[in-house]
């Protein structure tokens, strides 16, 4: 039998792994992208595949990360062995998946944008339409845009010595708003270094400034900056399905709106609504994504809403409870009780397998997930298999 035909625009993560997905089902396949693929990155390249679903990626991994050191009033270090956490080089990552998706058989054409009208046409040609096109999202620009929650970045890329770092991840919050700003070593001798801004940010301060500070209070001046990127990490949810059309990764709204990572999901989404499109049955793509994505979203939409309210010694008592060792979250844990829930998500979240359920705070999951999660295998029917 003949299978349905399939377009995607964007070739970023998530068209990739969509492409790739479908041609491996036997769907013919065809790939536009705007750019050169690999090209005009913007991204401090971890890649957490932290509910696990994913193979560990092929080509362009740097490092798998040891350590992330967490500062807010204290330091706090999570060890990261037992994580699906690496350092990337998305140019080479992404420049590898486009020639397994060309020897699959797909037709990829780049530097080839496709606009509002020129999707209209696709989605009469092709059976099903697989939209990718990431912050931007064609399709929900079709239909006049959407305003929705965003975390805004700005990013350099510095040259410099970063041989003591390479391999650990630094990511510190300041009293002065909701985000963090990150140093994501590359190699020895480069690393990424950005900021996020969740939610409102300060009136009067401008993110640029506000990396200029940060790279100074790092001691960092001086470095070569060899790239500057950034821009908003689209995190709120839109409708995955619209008519023959499935929107996948940022332009889903798939991005934690905890953190901004995004990669992970753009990829998982991908694989699922190349199932879905060749099964011919949309609403299985946005079934599953509630079934593998939903409850890790809305956990970190939690732990966001509780930090947007916290002062910034309760947010260190909160890092205290997750990642200090054991004299100081006992030392914690009465005091800060109302965040049990959160902690326990959050613990959760960083640990690799998502347990805890959040609807019900008594649940015994939550009130055994510091106990359990380090050390347990994901039961069977949890796993969803997306190697
Ligand atoms: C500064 C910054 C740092 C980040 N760091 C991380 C990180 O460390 N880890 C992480 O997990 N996430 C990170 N993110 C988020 C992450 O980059 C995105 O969530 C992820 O790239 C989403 O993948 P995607 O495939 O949905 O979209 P994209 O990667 O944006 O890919 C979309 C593709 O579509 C193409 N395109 C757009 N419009 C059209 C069109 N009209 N026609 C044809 N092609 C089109 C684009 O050229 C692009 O290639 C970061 C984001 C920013 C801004």
């Amino acid at each position: 039998m003949q299978q349905p035909s399939l377009a995607v625009i964007g070739a970023g993560p998530g068209g990739l792994y969509a492409a790739r997905e479908a041609a491996r089902l036997g769907m013919p396949v065809t790939v536009f992208e705007k750019n050169t693929v690999g090209e005009k990155l913007n991204c401090a390249e971890g890649f957490f595949d932290s509910l696990k679903l994913l193979a560990p990626p092929a080509q362009g991994v740097r490092c798998k990360v040891q350590e992330v050191r967490f500062a807010a009033k204290d330091t706090f270090a999570m060890d990261c062995s037992g994580l699906n956490l690496w350092i990337i080089d998305r140019q080479e990552w992404q420049k590898a998946l486009l020639e397994e998706v060309r020897a699959l058989g797909c037709r990829v054409h780049e530097l080839s944008p496709v606009t509002p009208e020129q999707l209209a046409m696709l989605e009469r040609e092709f059976d099903w339409v697989i939209d990718a096109s990431g912050v931007s999202a064609l399709k929900n620009k079709q239909l006049a845009g959407s305003a929705g929650q965003h975390i805004l970045t700005a990013q350099y890329t510095l040259g410099g010595d970063f041989s003591d770092q390479f391999g650990k991840l630094r990511v510190v919050f300041e009293p002065n708003y909701c985000g963090y700003y990150w140093i994501f070593p590359k190699s020895a001798g480069q690393a990424n270094v950005g900021l996020a801004w969740i939610g409102k940010k300060p009136a009067g301060l401008r993110i640029s400034h506000e990396l200029k500070r940060i790279v100074d209070k790092e001691g960092l001046r001086g470095y070569a900056i060899l790239k500057k990127a950034g821009g908003p990490i689209p995190t709120a949810r839109q409708k995955a399905v619209l008519g023959r059309t499935l929107l996948v990764g940022d332009a889903a709204g798939l991005a934690s709106p905890l953190h901004g990572g995004g990669i992970d999901t753009a990829c998982i989404s991908g694989i699922l609504a190349a199932r879905a499109a060749s099964t011919g049955n949309p609403m299985q793509y946005s079934q599953s994504l509630e079934k593998v994505l939903a409850v890790r979203l809305n956990l970190e939409q939690k732990i966001l809403n509780l930090w947007k309210k916290l002062s910034f010694t309760e947010l260190n008592g909160l890092l205290s409870l997750v990642f200090g060792n054991q004299l100081r979250r006992f030392a914690c844990l009465l005091k800060y009780r109302t965040f049990w829930p959160e902690m326990a998500a959050l613990r959760s979240l960083t640990s690799g397998y998502l347990k805890a359920e959040w609807q019900n705070p008594l649940h015994p999951d939550i009130l055994t997930a510091n106990f359990r999660i380090v050390t347990d295998e994901p039961e069977e029917d949890k796993k969803v298999c997306l190697k």
